[in-house]
Protein backbone atom coordinates (compact mmCIF):
# COMPACT_ATOMS: atom_id res chain seq x y z
CA UNK A 1 0.00 0.00 0.00
CA UNK A 2 1.19 3.58 -0.81
CA UNK A 3 2.04 5.85 2.33
CA UNK A 4 -0.83 7.95 2.72
CA UNK A 5 -1.50 10.37 6.01
CA UNK A 6 -5.37 11.24 5.74
CA UNK A 7 -7.45 13.76 8.81
CA UNK A 8 -8.92 10.82 10.67
CA UNK A 9 -11.94 12.50 11.74
CA UNK A 10 -14.12 11.44 8.54
CA UNK A 11 -13.23 7.67 9.17
CA UNK A 12 -15.39 7.88 12.70
CA UNK A 13 -19.48 7.00 12.38
CA UNK A 14 -21.92 8.41 14.77
CA UNK A 15 -21.38 5.81 17.55
CA UNK A 16 -17.71 5.84 17.23
CA UNK A 17 -17.64 9.82 17.72
CA UNK A 18 -19.44 9.36 20.68
CA UNK A 19 -16.70 6.94 22.34
CA UNK A 20 -14.32 9.25 21.18
CA UNK A 21 -15.60 12.31 23.27
CA UNK A 22 -16.33 9.83 26.18
CA UNK A 23 -12.20 9.30 26.06
CA UNK A 24 -11.87 13.17 25.76
CA UNK A 25 -14.04 13.94 28.54
CA UNK A 26 -12.60 11.53 30.69
CA UNK A 27 -8.95 12.44 29.82
CA UNK A 28 -10.07 16.58 30.51
CA UNK A 29 -11.23 15.35 34.04
CA UNK A 30 -7.71 13.06 34.83
CA UNK A 31 -5.46 16.12 33.73
CA UNK A 32 -7.88 18.42 36.42
CA UNK A 33 -7.09 15.79 38.80
CA UNK A 34 -3.34 16.22 38.21
CA UNK A 35 -1.31 18.70 37.92
CA UNK A 36 1.99 17.34 39.64
CA UNK A 37 3.26 13.57 39.49
CA UNK A 38 2.17 13.30 42.99
CA UNK A 39 -1.56 14.09 42.19
CA UNK A 40 -1.57 11.88 38.59
CA UNK A 41 0.17 9.27 40.54
CA UNK A 42 -2.75 9.23 43.34
CA UNK A 43 -5.79 9.66 40.55
CA UNK A 44 -3.93 6.78 38.41
CA UNK A 45 -4.20 4.54 41.59
CA UNK A 46 -7.27 5.14 42.53
CA UNK A 47 -8.23 3.93 39.17
CA UNK A 48 -6.42 1.07 39.38
CA UNK A 49 -8.16 0.54 42.98
CA UNK A 50 -11.61 0.93 41.83
CA UNK A 51 -10.72 -1.89 38.66
CA UNK A 52 -9.96 -4.12 41.51
CA UNK A 53 -5.94 -3.21 41.54
CA UNK A 54 -4.08 -4.53 45.07
CA UNK A 55 -1.00 -3.02 46.46
CA UNK A 56 1.52 -5.35 46.06
CA UNK A 57 2.83 -4.30 49.40
CA UNK A 58 -0.53 -6.20 50.22
CA UNK A 59 0.21 -8.94 48.52
CA UNK A 60 3.54 -9.43 49.91
CA UNK A 61 2.12 -9.09 53.79
CA UNK A 62 -0.53 -11.56 53.13
CA UNK A 63 1.88 -13.93 51.07
CA UNK A 64 -1.39 -14.24 48.48
CA UNK A 65 -0.25 -16.91 45.24
CA UNK A 66 -0.28 -14.97 42.15
CA UNK A 67 -2.01 -16.45 39.00
CA UNK A 68 -3.39 -15.51 35.55
CA UNK A 69 -6.31 -12.71 36.07
CA UNK A 70 -4.92 -10.71 39.09
CA UNK A 71 -4.44 -7.37 39.48
CA UNK A 72 -1.32 -5.81 41.08
CA UNK A 73 -0.09 -2.16 41.11
CA UNK A 74 3.20 -0.87 42.96
CA UNK A 75 3.80 2.64 44.01
CA UNK A 76 7.13 4.47 44.52
CA UNK A 77 7.31 7.36 46.89
CA UNK A 78 3.73 8.28 45.87
CA UNK A 79 5.26 9.59 42.44
CA UNK A 80 5.46 6.50 40.10
CA UNK A 81 3.36 3.77 39.71
CA UNK A 82 3.57 0.08 37.80
CA UNK A 83 0.64 -1.79 37.34
CA UNK A 84 0.14 -5.59 36.46
CA UNK A 85 -2.03 -7.54 35.11
CA UNK A 86 -1.07 -11.59 35.07
CA UNK A 87 -1.46 -13.08 32.06
CA UNK A 88 -1.95 -16.58 30.95
CA UNK A 89 1.69 -17.93 29.06
CA UNK A 90 4.37 -18.12 31.02
CA UNK A 91 5.99 -15.00 32.66
CA UNK A 92 9.02 -15.86 31.58
CA UNK A 93 8.30 -15.48 27.51
CA UNK A 94 7.71 -11.73 28.55
CA UNK A 95 5.36 -9.18 29.05
CA UNK A 96 3.77 -6.06 26.82
CA UNK A 97 4.59 -2.67 28.76
CA UNK A 98 2.97 0.50 28.20
CA UNK A 99 5.32 3.42 29.83
CA UNK A 100 4.93 6.68 29.86
CA UNK A 101 6.32 9.74 32.15
CA UNK A 102 3.80 11.94 34.36
CA UNK A 103 6.07 14.74 35.22
CA UNK A 104 5.77 17.83 33.19
CA UNK A 105 7.90 21.48 33.15
CA UNK A 106 6.93 24.22 36.01
CA UNK A 107 8.64 26.38 38.58
CA UNK A 108 9.49 24.40 41.41
CA UNK A 109 9.43 26.78 44.83
CA UNK A 110 12.99 27.49 45.97
CA UNK A 111 14.17 26.07 49.53
CA UNK A 112 13.94 29.38 51.01
CA UNK A 113 11.39 31.42 48.99
CA UNK A 114 9.50 33.72 50.81
CA UNK A 115 11.18 37.64 50.45
CA UNK A 116 9.83 40.97 50.35
CA UNK A 117 10.35 44.30 47.67
CA UNK A 118 8.71 47.33 47.76
CA UNK A 119 5.50 45.82 49.53
CA UNK A 120 5.21 43.44 46.90
CA UNK A 121 5.64 39.51 48.66
CA UNK A 122 7.38 37.40 46.25
CA UNK A 123 8.35 33.40 46.40
CA UNK A 124 11.53 32.51 44.31
CA UNK A 125 11.77 29.85 42.10
CA UNK A 126 13.71 27.13 40.24
CA UNK A 127 12.04 26.22 36.54
CA UNK A 128 12.29 22.11 36.02
CA UNK A 129 12.47 20.85 32.44
CA UNK A 130 12.98 22.69 29.24
CA UNK A 131 10.52 25.58 29.53
CA UNK A 132 10.96 29.11 27.19
CA UNK A 133 10.77 31.32 30.24
CA UNK A 134 9.06 34.21 28.54
CA UNK A 135 5.74 32.20 28.19
CA UNK A 136 5.34 31.85 31.76
CA UNK A 137 5.06 35.32 32.80
CA UNK A 138 1.50 37.42 33.20
CA UNK A 139 -0.57 34.31 33.66
CA UNK A 140 -2.60 33.11 36.31
CA UNK A 141 -0.26 30.53 37.98
CA UNK A 142 -1.55 27.74 40.62
CA UNK A 143 0.31 26.31 43.25
CA UNK A 144 -0.02 22.70 44.37
CA UNK A 145 2.08 20.56 46.14
CA UNK A 146 3.25 19.32 49.76
CA UNK A 147 4.77 20.96 52.86
CA UNK A 148 5.79 18.20 55.18
CA UNK A 149 6.11 19.83 59.04
CA UNK A 150 9.00 18.74 61.36
CA UNK A 151 6.82 16.04 63.05
CA UNK A 152 5.66 14.56 59.53
CA UNK A 153 2.50 15.61 59.41
CA UNK A 154 1.61 16.71 55.69
CA UNK A 155 -0.51 19.64 54.39
CA UNK A 156 -1.29 19.28 51.04
CA UNK A 157 -1.29 22.44 49.18
CA UNK A 158 -3.74 23.51 46.07
CA UNK A 159 -4.16 27.15 45.77
CA UNK A 160 -5.73 28.68 42.27
CA UNK A 161 -7.95 26.06 40.66
CA UNK A 162 -11.25 26.97 42.33
CA UNK A 163 -13.11 29.50 40.83
CA UNK A 164 -12.88 31.09 44.38
CA UNK A 165 -9.36 30.89 44.72
CA UNK A 166 -6.70 33.61 44.41
CA UNK A 167 -4.21 33.50 41.38
CA UNK A 168 -0.57 34.36 41.75
CA UNK A 169 1.57 35.44 39.01
CA UNK A 170 5.23 36.44 37.38
CA UNK A 171 4.96 40.11 36.15
CA UNK A 172 6.56 41.29 32.74
CA UNK A 173 8.03 44.84 32.24
CA UNK A 174 5.18 47.18 30.22
CA UNK A 175 5.58 47.33 26.65
CA UNK A 176 5.97 51.37 26.81
CA UNK A 177 9.29 50.46 28.90
CA UNK A 178 10.71 47.63 26.98
CA UNK A 179 13.06 49.48 24.26
CA UNK A 180 15.90 47.64 25.28
CA UNK A 181 13.92 44.31 26.49
CA UNK A 182 12.71 43.82 23.33
CA UNK A 183 16.06 43.64 21.84
CA UNK A 184 17.22 40.82 23.67
CA UNK A 185 17.35 37.64 22.42
CA UNK A 186 14.75 35.10 23.62
CA UNK A 187 16.21 33.16 25.98
CA UNK A 188 17.46 36.26 28.11
CA UNK A 189 14.04 38.11 27.60
CA UNK A 190 13.41 36.74 31.07
CA UNK A 191 16.14 35.17 33.05
CA UNK A 192 15.57 32.25 35.14
CA UNK A 193 16.42 33.86 38.45
CA UNK A 194 13.89 36.30 37.59
CA UNK A 195 10.95 33.86 37.72
CA UNK A 196 9.90 35.09 40.68
CA UNK A 197 6.12 34.85 41.95
CA UNK A 198 4.09 37.47 43.43
CA UNK A 199 1.66 36.36 45.57
CA UNK A 200 0.98 39.67 48.39
CA UNK A 201 0.85 43.48 48.86
CA UNK A 202 -1.29 43.63 51.78
CA UNK A 203 0.68 44.66 54.94
CA UNK A 204 -0.05 43.71 58.31
CA UNK A 205 -0.92 46.66 60.61
CA UNK A 206 1.78 48.23 62.93
CA UNK A 207 5.42 46.62 61.09
CA UNK A 208 7.96 48.44 59.97
CA UNK A 209 9.93 46.11 58.06
CA UNK A 210 8.78 43.37 56.15
CA UNK A 211 5.27 44.08 56.72
CA UNK A 212 3.52 42.43 53.93
CA UNK A 213 5.85 39.32 54.22
CA UNK A 214 4.61 38.60 57.75
CA UNK A 215 1.06 39.55 56.62
CA UNK A 216 1.71 36.20 54.12
CA UNK A 217 3.85 33.89 56.99
CA UNK A 218 0.52 35.17 59.63
CA UNK A 219 -2.03 33.74 56.28
CA UNK A 220 0.21 30.41 55.92
CA UNK A 221 0.25 29.85 59.83
CA UNK A 222 -3.56 30.52 60.00
CA UNK A 223 -4.31 28.39 56.72
CA UNK A 224 -2.02 25.96 56.88
CA UNK A 225 -0.72 26.22 60.62
CA UNK A 226 2.94 26.62 58.85
CA UNK A 227 6.33 28.58 59.78
CA UNK A 228 8.50 29.58 57.05
CA UNK A 229 11.14 27.17 58.19
CA UNK A 230 8.38 24.74 56.68
CA UNK A 231 9.14 25.39 53.28
CA UNK A 232 12.55 23.86 53.96
CA UNK A 233 10.77 20.41 53.28
CA UNK A 234 8.01 21.50 51.16
CA UNK A 235 7.65 20.52 47.64
CA UNK A 236 5.88 23.59 45.70
CA UNK A 237 4.87 23.49 42.59
CA UNK A 238 3.90 26.13 39.96
CA UNK A 239 1.95 25.61 37.46
CA UNK A 240 -0.80 27.36 34.94
CA UNK A 241 -3.73 27.40 36.89
CA UNK A 242 -7.09 26.25 35.42
CA UNK A 243 -8.52 23.70 33.78
CA UNK A 244 -8.46 21.59 30.17
CA UNK A 245 -10.58 22.87 27.67
CA UNK A 246 -11.67 21.79 24.46
CA UNK A 247 -10.03 24.14 21.82
CA UNK A 248 -11.00 25.13 17.97
CA UNK A 249 -14.17 26.45 17.12
CA UNK A 250 -15.42 22.80 16.27
CA UNK A 251 -13.86 21.24 19.54
CA UNK A 252 -11.49 18.84 17.74
CA UNK A 253 -8.97 19.75 20.23
CA UNK A 254 -8.04 20.23 23.83
CA UNK A 255 -5.92 23.09 25.51
CA UNK A 256 -4.54 21.77 28.90
CA UNK A 257 -1.16 22.19 30.71
CA UNK A 258 0.97 18.53 30.62
CA UNK A 259 -0.51 16.74 27.95
CA UNK A 260 3.92 16.23 27.74
CA UNK A 261 3.23 13.42 29.04
CA UNK A 262 -0.14 12.50 30.59
CA UNK A 263 -1.68 12.41 27.14
CA UNK A 264 0.35 8.81 27.14
CA UNK A 265 -0.31 8.13 30.60
CA UNK A 266 -4.00 8.41 30.24
CA UNK A 267 -4.28 6.53 27.14
CA UNK A 268 -1.74 4.12 28.56
CA UNK A 269 -4.07 3.65 32.03
CA UNK A 270 -7.04 3.51 30.45
CA UNK A 271 -5.77 1.31 28.00
CA UNK A 272 -4.87 -1.35 30.65
CA UNK A 273 -7.57 -0.74 32.82
CA UNK A 274 -9.97 -2.05 30.04
CA UNK A 275 -8.53 -5.65 30.38
CA UNK A 276 -9.12 -8.01 32.63
CA UNK A 277 -7.43 -11.10 31.61
CA UNK A 278 -4.70 -10.95 28.80
CA UNK A 279 -2.46 -13.59 26.74
CA UNK A 280 0.76 -12.14 28.10
CA UNK A 281 1.17 -10.44 31.50
CA UNK A 282 0.06 -6.48 30.39
CA UNK A 283 2.26 -4.21 32.96
CA UNK A 284 1.77 -0.11 32.83
CA UNK A 285 4.49 2.13 33.98
CA UNK A 286 3.79 6.02 34.87
CA UNK A 287 7.62 7.13 35.94
CA UNK A 288 8.63 10.34 37.31
CA UNK A 289 11.83 12.69 36.43
CA UNK A 290 11.72 12.12 32.27
CA UNK A 291 12.05 15.65 31.76
CA UNK A 292 15.19 16.53 33.72
CA UNK A 293 16.79 13.08 32.54
CA UNK A 294 14.81 9.85 34.22
CA UNK A 295 16.68 10.18 37.22
CA UNK A 296 16.10 9.67 40.74
CA UNK A 297 14.38 6.70 42.60
CA UNK A 298 11.25 8.02 40.90
CA UNK A 299 12.81 8.26 37.70
CA UNK A 300 12.91 5.71 34.80
CA UNK A 301 16.63 4.82 35.60
CA UNK A 302 15.37 3.55 38.69
CA UNK A 303 15.62 -0.37 39.83
CA UNK A 304 12.03 0.66 40.93
CA UNK A 305 10.95 -1.20 38.14
CA UNK A 306 13.10 -3.98 38.49
CA UNK A 307 12.59 -4.71 42.16
CA UNK A 308 8.79 -4.56 41.94
CA UNK A 309 8.95 -7.14 39.17
CA UNK A 310 11.05 -9.19 41.28
CA UNK A 311 8.32 -9.44 44.38
CA UNK A 312 5.87 -10.19 41.18
CA UNK A 313 7.70 -13.10 40.58
CA UNK A 314 7.87 -14.17 44.33
CA UNK A 315 4.93 -13.45 44.31
CA UNK A 316 3.70 -15.34 41.64
CA UNK A 317 6.37 -18.43 42.84
CA UNK A 318 8.19 -18.10 40.00
CA UNK A 319 11.44 -16.15 41.30
CA UNK A 320 14.51 -16.60 40.22
CA UNK A 321 17.22 -14.38 38.70
CA UNK A 322 17.44 -16.07 35.25
CA UNK A 323 13.37 -15.95 34.74
CA UNK A 324 13.66 -12.05 35.58
CA UNK A 325 16.22 -11.59 33.40
CA UNK A 326 14.95 -14.01 30.90
CA UNK A 327 11.17 -12.39 31.63
CA UNK A 328 12.91 -8.81 30.88
CA UNK A 329 14.48 -9.76 28.14
CA UNK A 330 11.18 -11.17 26.01
CA UNK A 331 9.12 -8.16 26.91
CA UNK A 332 7.78 -5.69 24.32
CA UNK A 333 7.64 -2.53 25.23
CA UNK A 334 5.76 0.80 23.64
CA UNK A 335 7.32 3.42 25.37
CA UNK A 336 5.37 6.77 25.23
CA UNK A 337 5.63 10.76 25.00
CA UNK A 338 4.55 13.29 23.02
CA UNK A 339 5.68 13.93 19.43
CA UNK A 340 5.66 17.64 18.16
CA UNK A 341 3.16 18.27 15.69
CA UNK A 342 3.69 20.10 12.45
CA UNK A 343 3.42 23.47 13.21
CA UNK A 344 2.42 25.51 9.60
CA UNK A 345 3.50 28.61 10.84
CA UNK A 346 6.84 27.11 11.93
CA UNK A 347 7.21 24.97 9.05
CA UNK A 348 10.87 25.65 8.43
CA UNK A 349 11.64 23.40 11.49
CA UNK A 350 10.04 20.28 10.26
CA UNK A 351 10.54 17.91 7.40
CA UNK A 352 7.17 17.55 6.15
CA UNK A 353 7.18 13.60 5.10
CA UNK A 354 8.74 12.77 8.69
CA UNK A 355 6.91 14.61 11.48
CA UNK A 356 4.17 14.50 13.00
CA UNK A 357 0.66 16.08 12.43
CA UNK A 358 -2.48 16.51 14.77
CA UNK A 359 -5.53 14.37 13.66
CA UNK A 360 -3.40 11.45 11.77
CA UNK A 361 -3.37 8.91 14.41
CA UNK A 362 -1.04 7.46 17.14
CA UNK A 363 2.90 9.21 16.23
CA UNK A 364 5.99 6.34 16.29
CA UNK A 365 8.95 7.61 16.29
CA UNK A 366 11.56 4.39 15.19
CA UNK A 367 14.19 6.78 17.27
CA UNK A 368 14.24 9.99 18.76
CA UNK A 369 17.64 11.55 19.72
CA UNK A 370 19.32 14.45 18.94
CA UNK A 371 22.15 15.67 16.09
CA UNK A 372 23.15 12.11 14.49
CA UNK A 373 20.36 10.20 16.77
CA UNK A 374 22.25 10.76 19.80
CA UNK A 375 20.78 9.68 23.16
CA UNK A 376 18.13 7.52 21.14
CA UNK A 377 16.34 3.88 21.43
CA UNK A 378 16.81 3.08 17.74
CA UNK A 379 13.59 0.53 17.32
CA UNK A 380 13.96 -2.41 15.09
CA UNK A 381 12.15 -2.62 11.97
CA UNK A 382 11.16 -6.43 12.55
CA UNK A 383 9.61 -4.91 15.67
CA UNK A 384 7.93 -2.00 13.81
CA UNK A 385 6.76 -5.01 11.15
CA UNK A 386 4.64 -6.74 14.05
CA UNK A 387 3.34 -3.70 15.09
CA UNK A 388 2.14 -2.54 11.76
CA UNK A 389 0.52 -5.84 11.56
CA UNK A 390 -1.53 -5.34 14.83
CA UNK A 391 -2.22 -1.86 14.42
CA UNK A 392 -3.97 -2.02 10.79
CA UNK A 393 -5.84 -5.61 12.07
CA UNK A 394 -7.41 -3.24 14.80
CA UNK A 395 -8.36 -0.55 12.39
CA UNK A 396 -5.55 1.63 14.48
CA UNK A 397 -4.44 4.71 12.70
CA UNK A 398 -0.74 5.26 13.26
CA UNK A 399 1.96 7.88 11.75
CA UNK A 400 5.96 7.69 12.06
CA UNK A 401 7.80 10.84 12.77
CA UNK A 402 10.83 12.28 13.46
CA UNK A 403 11.43 15.11 16.25
CA UNK A 404 11.37 17.85 13.74
CA UNK A 405 14.25 18.35 10.93
CA UNK A 406 17.42 16.52 11.17
CA UNK A 407 20.10 19.19 12.95
CA UNK A 408 17.62 21.63 14.17
CA UNK A 409 17.09 20.30 17.45
CA UNK A 410 15.86 17.07 19.17
CA UNK A 411 14.55 15.25 22.62
CA UNK A 412 14.92 12.18 24.70
CA UNK A 413 11.90 9.81 26.38
CA UNK A 414 12.66 6.63 28.73
CA UNK A 415 12.69 4.14 25.90
CA UNK A 416 16.51 3.59 25.92
CA UNK A 417 16.29 2.35 29.61
CA UNK A 418 14.21 -0.53 29.44
CA UNK A 419 15.63 -1.36 26.28
CA UNK A 420 19.07 -2.17 28.58
CA UNK A 421 17.29 -5.27 29.54
CA UNK A 422 17.90 -5.84 25.89
CA UNK A 423 13.87 -5.83 25.27
CA UNK A 424 12.10 -4.54 21.89
CA UNK A 425 11.25 -1.16 22.65
CA UNK A 426 10.00 1.77 20.70
CA UNK A 427 8.52 5.35 20.97
CA UNK A 428 5.28 6.18 20.25
CA UNK A 429 2.95 8.57 21.32
CA UNK A 430 0.88 11.67 20.75
CA UNK A 431 1.52 14.57 18.23
CA UNK A 432 1.54 18.18 20.28
CA UNK A 433 1.00 21.47 19.55
CA UNK A 434 2.73 24.03 21.62
CA UNK A 435 5.15 21.29 23.22
CA UNK A 436 6.48 22.45 26.57
CA UNK A 437 4.36 25.93 26.68
CA UNK A 438 1.57 25.94 29.52
CA UNK A 439 -1.10 25.54 27.47
CA UNK A 440 -0.24 22.65 25.16
CA UNK A 441 -2.80 21.41 22.31
CA UNK A 442 -3.71 17.84 21.10
CA UNK A 443 -6.19 16.60 19.23
CA UNK A 444 -8.89 14.07 20.48
CA UNK A 445 -8.95 12.01 17.46
CA UNK A 446 -5.05 11.18 18.20
CA UNK A 447 -6.40 10.54 22.07
CA UNK A 448 -8.70 8.16 20.98
CA UNK A 449 -6.49 6.45 18.59
CA UNK A 450 -4.12 6.01 20.66
CA UNK A 451 -5.79 4.33 23.44
CA UNK A 452 -7.15 2.08 20.95
CA UNK A 453 -3.30 1.49 19.90
CA UNK A 454 -2.47 0.37 23.16
CA UNK A 455 -5.65 -1.84 23.55
CA UNK A 456 -4.27 -3.93 20.05
CA UNK A 457 -1.03 -3.78 21.52
CA UNK A 458 -1.91 -5.21 24.59
CA UNK A 459 -4.22 -8.16 23.67
CA UNK A 460 -1.27 -9.48 21.48
MN1 LIG B 1 7.75 13.96 27.43
MN1 LIG C 1 8.85 16.88 27.56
Amino acid sequence: MQLERKNIWNKYDQSELESLEKVSTEYMAYLDAGKTEREVVKTSQEMAEKAGYVDIQEIIRNKTKLKPGDKVYATLMKKAIALFLIGEEPIEKGMNILGAHVDSPRLDVKQDPLYEDTDLAYLDTHYYGGIKKYQWVTIPLAIHGVVVRKDGSVIDVVIGEDEKDPVVFISDLLIHLSREQMEKKAGKVIEGDDLNIIIGNKPVKGQEKDAVKKGILKLLKETYDMEEEDFISAELEVVPAGRAREAGLDRSMIMAYGHDDRVCAYTSLAAHLEFTEVRRTACTLLVDKEEIGSVGATGMRSKFFENTFAELLEAMGEYSELTLRRALANSRMLSSDVSAAYDPTYASSFEKKNTAYLAKGMVFNKFTGSGGKSGSNDANPEYMADLRRILDENKVSYQTAELGKVDVGGGGTIAYILALYGMEVIDCGVAVLNMHAPWEVVSKADVYETKKGYEAFLSN
